[in-house]
């Protein structure tokens, strides 16, 4: 079942979403050489339990953690660890949530670490672009096919590929509900968009093949190729005036 959400919940809700988006820039401005993921990972709870809140993903299904770092092949799902230390040239995928209120904010952005390869740098810009071109077709009426083919039609046109095993998904009391937020489809298919609707759009987009494989770790989500991913996303509300980005820093 899809739970719409009134203009009261949607203000709540960019509440929470303003908490993750602020602690997700505090940890993206820590990427640097020499820094652990577990301080990134630091950063962000300590940001968001000063906030009042609690961070989504610590103990959502046994996570360890306060939010998911990915660096370079690795999709999402990244576990922190005071051992990885990050380099020059890597890029660093940091995936955050906050609970606030009763609502969760859901987002995540791709960052580099020093100086990074223009390979990587085209995989960022396209991936960040194609997330915005979901966004941007997440109005009422379109269906979540439109969503989908934006994403892909842009990603694909740059050789890139679109990961299919995870998708985004509704977002609201609870961290995931319905619906699914595939990052591929076809326009004029799937679900209707409805106002009210509160989404989490995330494009995992991979240089080479789609295929991904999960780690013994049970969490770990790396490129079966070994090749680099990028991961935007943010949480929308669809409204009557078109998408609104709840997870915002203003
Ligand atoms: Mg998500």
């Amino acid at each position: 079942m899809i739970i719409l959400k009134t203009a009261r919940e949607l203000s709540m809700m960019r509440d929470a979403g303003r908490i993750a988006q602020r602690a997700l820039l505090l940890a993206g401005k820590a990427v640097e050489p020499g820094v652990s993921t577990a301080e990134l990972d630091t950063i962000v709870r300590k940001y968001i339990e000063k906030q009042g809140a609690k961070p989504s993903f610590l103990g959502y299904g046994g996570f360890p953690a306060s939010a998911c770092i990915s660096v370079n092949n690795v999709v999402i799902h990244g576990i922190p660890s005071r051992k990885q230390i990050l380099k020059q040239g890597d890029i660093v995928s940091i995936d955050v949530g906050a609970f606030f209120e009763g609502y969760h904010g859901d987002n995540a952005w791709t960052f580099a670490c020093g100086d990074i390869s223009d390979e990587a740098k085209a995989l960022l810009e396209a991936t960040k672009e194609s997330l915005f071109l979901g966004i941007k077709a997440a109005k009422e009426g379109n269906r979540l096919g439109d969503i989908g083919s934006a994403v892909q039609e842009y990603v694909e046109a740059r050789s890139y590929s679109v990961v299919r095993d995870f998708v985004g998904h509704g977002v609201g009391a609870k961290l995931h509900e319905e619906p699914s937020v595939p990052n591929f489809g076809t326009p004029g298919r799937g679900q209707r968009l409805m106002k009210g609707m509160t989404i989490a759009i995330e494009p995992m987009v991979n240089m080479g093949t789609h295929r991904v494989k999960v780690l013994d770790d049970d969490w770990t989500t790396v490129t079966v190729d070994g090749k680099l991913s990028a991961h935007f996303e943010h949480t929308i509300a669809i409204t009557s005036d078109g998408p609104v980005i709840l997870t915002s820093a203003e």
